[in-house]
Protein backbone atom coordinates (compact mmCIF):
# COMPACT_ATOMS: atom_id res chain seq x y z
CA UNK A 1 0.00 0.00 0.00
CA UNK A 2 2.98 2.32 -0.35
CA UNK A 3 2.90 3.62 -3.48
CA UNK A 4 5.70 3.31 -5.73
CA UNK A 5 6.44 -0.45 -5.88
CA UNK A 6 2.27 -1.06 -5.61
CA UNK A 7 0.93 -2.12 -8.67
CA UNK A 8 -2.14 -0.16 -7.41
CA UNK A 9 -0.46 2.40 -5.35
CA UNK A 10 -0.38 5.79 -6.11
CA UNK A 11 3.43 8.11 -5.59
CA UNK A 12 1.21 10.94 -4.17
CA UNK A 13 0.42 9.23 -1.31
CA UNK A 14 0.20 6.17 1.46
CA UNK A 15 -2.99 4.40 3.06
CA UNK A 16 -2.97 4.31 6.88
CA UNK A 17 -5.41 4.46 9.66
CA UNK A 18 -6.93 8.14 9.26
CA UNK A 19 -8.79 9.76 12.61
CA UNK A 20 -11.28 11.20 9.96
CA UNK A 21 -12.94 7.55 8.94
CA UNK A 22 -11.24 4.14 8.85
CA UNK A 23 -8.47 4.23 6.67
CA UNK A 24 -7.16 7.83 4.67
CA UNK A 25 -4.71 8.07 2.21
CA UNK A 26 -2.11 10.77 3.32
CA UNK A 27 0.05 13.08 1.07
CA UNK A 28 3.81 11.27 0.57
CA UNK A 29 4.70 14.88 -0.73
CA UNK A 30 4.29 18.04 -1.74
CA UNK A 31 1.14 17.96 -4.18
CA UNK A 32 0.55 21.19 -6.44
CA UNK A 33 -2.64 22.32 -7.21
CA UNK A 34 -3.94 20.75 -10.36
CA UNK A 35 -2.24 17.53 -10.47
CA UNK A 36 -4.05 14.55 -10.93
CA UNK A 37 -3.38 12.19 -8.07
CA UNK A 38 -5.38 8.80 -8.78
CA UNK A 39 -8.14 7.46 -11.00
CA UNK A 40 -10.94 5.91 -9.00
CA UNK A 41 -10.45 2.55 -10.73
CA UNK A 42 -12.97 -0.81 -9.73
CA UNK A 43 -15.69 -2.65 -11.34
CA UNK A 44 -17.37 -0.95 -13.87
CA UNK A 45 -21.39 -1.57 -14.03
CA UNK A 46 -24.76 -0.72 -14.51
CA UNK A 47 -27.22 1.15 -11.95
CA UNK A 48 -28.79 -1.84 -12.15
CA UNK A 49 -26.04 -4.23 -11.18
CA UNK A 50 -24.68 -1.90 -8.68
CA UNK A 51 -28.09 -2.23 -7.11
CA UNK A 52 -28.17 -5.71 -7.15
CA UNK A 53 -24.91 -6.31 -5.34
CA UNK A 54 -25.66 -3.35 -2.74
CA UNK A 55 -29.20 -4.31 -2.11
CA UNK A 56 -28.71 -6.29 1.12
CA UNK A 57 -26.15 -4.65 2.71
CA UNK A 58 -26.84 -3.44 6.61
CA UNK A 59 -28.45 0.11 6.30
CA UNK A 60 -26.22 1.11 9.19
CA UNK A 61 -22.89 0.23 7.07
CA UNK A 62 -21.80 3.74 6.22
CA UNK A 63 -18.68 2.78 3.93
CA UNK A 64 -19.68 3.20 -0.43
CA UNK A 65 -17.18 2.69 -2.61
CA UNK A 66 -19.22 3.05 -5.02
CA UNK A 67 -19.33 6.03 -8.11
CA UNK A 68 -21.66 7.51 -10.47
CA UNK A 69 -19.89 8.17 -13.74
CA UNK A 70 -22.82 8.55 -15.94
CA UNK A 71 -26.39 7.68 -15.73
CA UNK A 72 -25.25 4.08 -17.31
CA UNK A 73 -22.60 3.38 -15.47
CA UNK A 74 -21.43 3.04 -11.83
CA UNK A 75 -17.75 1.88 -10.85
CA UNK A 76 -17.83 -0.11 -7.54
CA UNK A 77 -14.45 0.24 -5.92
CA UNK A 78 -15.23 -2.38 -3.81
CA UNK A 79 -14.45 -5.04 -6.73
CA UNK A 80 -11.01 -4.88 -8.60
CA UNK A 81 -10.68 -1.16 -6.81
CA UNK A 82 -7.29 0.50 -5.81
CA UNK A 83 -6.18 2.65 -3.30
CA UNK A 84 -8.21 5.22 -4.48
CA UNK A 85 -11.23 3.89 -2.56
CA UNK A 86 -9.60 5.10 0.83
CA UNK A 87 -10.00 8.81 0.19
CA UNK A 88 -12.17 10.05 2.84
CA UNK A 89 -14.57 12.53 2.76
CA UNK A 90 -14.27 16.62 3.54
CA UNK A 91 -16.69 19.48 3.65
CA UNK A 92 -13.28 21.35 2.79
CA UNK A 93 -11.31 18.91 0.82
CA UNK A 94 -8.43 19.55 -0.89
CA UNK A 95 -9.34 17.42 -3.58
CA UNK A 96 -12.27 17.08 -6.13
CA UNK A 97 -13.18 14.27 -8.84
CA UNK A 98 -13.24 14.68 -12.34
CA UNK A 99 -14.67 12.63 -14.75
CA UNK A 100 -12.99 12.55 -18.59
CA UNK A 101 -13.75 10.06 -21.26
CA UNK A 102 -16.03 8.19 -18.14
CA UNK A 103 -13.72 7.97 -15.98
CA UNK A 104 -12.92 9.69 -12.76
CA UNK A 105 -9.84 11.02 -11.78
CA UNK A 106 -8.79 12.48 -8.26
CA UNK A 107 -7.08 16.29 -8.52
CA UNK A 108 -5.94 18.14 -6.23
CA UNK A 109 -7.61 21.69 -5.57
CA UNK A 110 -5.05 23.45 -3.87
CA UNK A 111 -1.13 22.80 -2.72
CA UNK A 112 -1.00 20.02 -0.32
CA UNK A 113 1.79 19.42 1.97
CA UNK A 114 3.15 16.22 3.09
CA UNK A 115 1.63 14.07 5.32
CA UNK A 116 -1.81 15.93 4.65
CA UNK A 117 -5.23 13.65 4.61
CA UNK A 118 -6.79 13.85 1.11
CA UNK A 119 -10.45 14.28 0.67
CA UNK A 120 -12.88 15.38 -1.34
CA UNK A 121 -16.58 15.76 -1.25
CA UNK A 122 -18.07 12.38 -1.66
CA UNK A 123 -21.57 14.87 -2.09
CA UNK A 124 -23.48 11.20 -1.45
CA UNK A 125 -27.13 11.17 -2.89
CA UNK A 126 -29.97 10.68 -0.88
CA UNK A 127 -33.22 8.89 -1.70
CA UNK A 128 -36.75 9.55 -0.48
CA UNK A 129 -37.00 5.86 1.23
CA UNK A 130 -33.24 6.66 3.64
CA UNK A 131 -34.18 6.26 7.23
CA UNK A 132 -34.61 9.18 9.27
CA UNK A 133 -31.71 9.47 10.81
CA UNK A 134 -29.49 8.94 7.75
CA UNK A 135 -27.15 11.86 8.31
CA UNK A 136 -26.12 10.19 11.69
CA UNK A 137 -25.53 6.82 9.86
CA UNK A 138 -23.28 9.19 7.26
CA UNK A 139 -21.87 11.28 10.00
CA UNK A 140 -19.12 13.74 8.97
CA UNK A 141 -15.99 14.25 11.13
CA UNK A 142 -13.88 16.72 9.19
CA UNK A 143 -13.58 18.76 11.55
CA UNK A 144 -13.71 21.65 9.24
CA UNK A 145 -15.34 24.80 10.36
CA UNK A 146 -17.64 24.42 7.53
CA UNK A 147 -18.50 20.91 8.25
CA UNK A 148 -22.47 19.93 7.56
CA UNK A 149 -22.41 17.22 9.63
CA UNK A 150 -22.96 14.68 6.70
CA UNK A 151 -21.38 13.36 3.81
CA UNK A 152 -24.76 13.29 2.30
CA UNK A 153 -25.17 16.73 0.05
CA UNK A 154 -27.84 18.84 1.45
CA UNK A 155 -31.60 18.45 -0.02
CA UNK A 156 -32.80 19.63 -2.83
CA UNK A 157 -29.90 21.28 -4.30
CA UNK A 158 -30.58 19.65 -7.51
CA UNK A 159 -32.80 17.10 -8.62
CA UNK A 160 -31.19 13.34 -8.51
CA UNK A 161 -30.41 12.31 -11.74
CA UNK A 162 -31.82 8.56 -11.37
CA UNK A 163 -34.51 7.05 -8.78
CA UNK A 164 -33.85 3.28 -9.76
CA UNK A 165 -35.22 1.81 -7.09
CA UNK A 166 -38.15 3.85 -6.90
CA UNK A 167 -39.73 1.71 -9.89
CA UNK A 168 -37.94 -1.27 -8.45
CA UNK A 169 -40.16 -0.70 -5.17
CA UNK A 170 -43.69 0.01 -7.20
CA UNK A 171 -42.91 -3.75 -8.44
CA UNK A 172 -42.32 -4.93 -5.07
CA UNK A 173 -45.24 -3.51 -2.86
CA UNK A 174 -44.73 -4.13 1.31
CA UNK A 175 -41.34 -5.23 1.48
CA UNK A 176 -41.22 -1.95 3.62
CA UNK A 177 -43.32 -0.14 6.39
CA UNK A 178 -44.00 -4.30 7.12
CA UNK A 179 -43.84 -5.24 11.23
CA UNK A 180 -40.62 -6.64 10.65
CA UNK A 181 -38.85 -4.24 8.14
CA UNK A 182 -37.19 -2.34 10.82
CA UNK A 183 -35.89 -5.55 11.82
CA UNK A 184 -32.03 -6.56 10.52
CA UNK A 185 -30.92 -5.91 7.20
CA UNK A 186 -33.07 -4.10 4.94
CA UNK A 187 -33.40 -2.87 1.33
CA UNK A 188 -32.40 0.56 0.61
CA UNK A 189 -31.00 2.35 -2.74
CA UNK A 190 -27.01 1.87 -3.17
CA UNK A 191 -24.95 4.82 -1.58
CA UNK A 192 -23.09 6.15 -4.62
CA UNK A 193 -20.87 8.83 -4.61
CA UNK A 194 -21.31 11.80 -7.05
CA UNK A 195 -18.68 14.22 -8.64
CA UNK A 196 -18.90 18.14 -8.67
CA UNK A 197 -21.83 19.45 -9.01
ZN1 LIG B 1 -17.54 17.52 7.43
Amino acid sequence: MTGKRSAQGSPYFKVRRSRVHGRGAFALRRIRKGTRIVEYLGDRVSHQEADRRYEDRDERDNHTFLFIVDARTVIDAGVGGNDARYMNHSCNPNCETVIEDKRVFVEAIRTIQPGEELNYDYQLGRSPDDPSDVDEIYACHCGQPNCRGTMLWPPKKKPERRRPLSSRAAKEPAKRGTGTARKGKQKLKKRTRTAAR
